[in-house]
């Protein structure tokens, strides 16, 4: 294992060497944005990032910054933001059956329509898929033989029902080998503070959870990225592939000994600060 360069724990045996942190400032807030550089290195013209806390109620703030960050690369607007009303389940969202792209994906409460927890879209499509957590994981995906690009929200109710395996399942079907897919896993918690009980463990099936389950003082904690980067194996995913080395949300803090990450965990038991939300995004720039 890698040393992290700061206190706190990763969630997985591997580095994060292709995360870098990038400083952007949104309205009213302030975010740092990991970027996923293996995702941009396997597809040309992919965007995609994992942003640190944006206080409740302004994450929609953050896309303005996205935008600023995909012009420097080059593409222009117009960006249609999607974002989802995640609901913990496996179901993704494609813009051909699902929404109109264009039209709007908000009431008028700023609440998303859409019900789901994944996102995937084609090359050229337009698209600037968000997620949000404080937690969970977040997924970016692309499929470099489709030209395919996805974002999930992988909470532990989504990863049992296996939001993962539909997704690659689906790449599979249009066409694509599992070799064509790259994925990195956004910060999240990790086992070193994901305590669990019992019926959160039994909702896997036993060959997910291999290595995914450490008793700590007689109590199970779960790691999730484990958990998905077995099922990404499983679908044939090429280990080298899979980046699993993001920092934990809940106790990982940064040189200036702050916690950089929203927890649910952390702030909604501490009451000690609203809980935000970390802001995940994926985009494709056209004609690269
Ligand atoms: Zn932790």
């Amino acid at each position: 294992m890698t040393e992290a360069p700061t206190r706190g724990n990763r969630t997985a045996a591997a580095d994060a060497p292709t995360q870098r942190a990038k400083e952007i400032q949104p309205a009213g807030s302030s975010a740092q944005v990991l970027e996923a550089e293996g995702l941009s290195r396997a597809m040309p013209g992919v965007v995609a990032g994992f942003s640190t806390a944006l206080p409740p109620g302004t994450d929609r703030e953050l896309t303005p910054q996205i935008r600023a960050l995909l012009k420097g690369r080059g593409a222009e607007d117009p960006w249609h933001p999607v974002l989802l009303a995640q609901i913990h389940s496996a179901r993704i969202l494609h813009p051909e059956s699902q929404w109109v792209p264009g039209e709007g994906t908000f009431t008028p409460e700023g609440r998303s329509c859409l019900e789901g927890d994944g996102l995937q879209g084609r090359r050229g499509d337009g698209h600037l898929f968000v997620v949000k957590t404080a937690d969970c994981v977040p997924v970016l995906a692309v499929h470099t033989g489709l030209g395919a690009y996805a974002a999930l929200h992988a909470g532990w109710r989504g990863a049992a029902e296996g939001i993962l395996p539909h997704l690659l399942d689906l790449w599979a079907r249009a066409g694509g080998d599992p070799g064509g897919v790259h994925l990195s896993l956004g910060p999240h918690i990790g086992s070193c503070c994901y305590e669990v009980g019992p019926e959160c463990v039994a909702a896997f099936h036993p060959r997910h959870l291999r290595d995914a389950v450490a008793q700590t003082q007689g109590r199970p904690h779960l790691s999730l990225a484990q958990v998905l980067v077995n099922q990404a194996r499983e679908a044939g995913v090429p280990a080298g592939q899979v980046d699993a080395g993001a920092p934990c949300t809940r106790c990982h803090v940064d040189d200036r000994g702050g916690a950089p990450f929203a927890s649910y965990r952390r702030d909604s038991r501490q009451g000690t600060r609203p809980v935000g939300r970390n802001v995940s995004f994926i985009a494709v720039v056209p004609g690269k």
